[in-house]
């Protein structure tokens, strides 16, 4: 199991940068992310810097897209066809690609 130091996954939806050398908020980057990473089939997803996305890249990661209104919010699902995340309830108000149905992976996560 692949275990990256940015990958810890943070529930504030601050969308803030989740590099984490000691894994401690004392030593957490926490500057605005640009990038929101899924790192595998779980979901389980962090937030990076432009700073530390080429930190990222060395590790192995399925998805990522630039950070957007939903990103690392609760109950947040990742559209990897949309590059995007979506809010369940809210995907209605977003485009084209809305109507396509999530992976049923997903309902457990939340
Ligand atoms: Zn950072
Ligand atoms: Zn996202």
């Amino acid at each position: 199991m692949i275990t990256p130091s940015l990958g810890r996954f943070l529930t504030s939806a601050s969308q803030r940068c989740g590099f984490s050398p000691d894994d401690t908020d004392a030593t957490t980057c926490f500057e605005p992310a640009t990038w929101h990473i899924c790192w595998s089939t779980e979901i389980d997803t962090g937030l990076a810097c432009p700073k530390h996305m080429p930190i990222a890249q060395s590790f192995a990661y399925l998805d990522r897209h630039e950070v957007g209104s939903d990103c690392d919010m609760p109950g947040a699902s990742w559209d990897f066809d949309g590059k995007r995340c979506i809010v369940a309830g809210t995907e209605q108000a977003a485009t084209r690609h809305a109507e396509q149905p999530l992976p049923s992976a997903l309902g457990g996560a939340s």
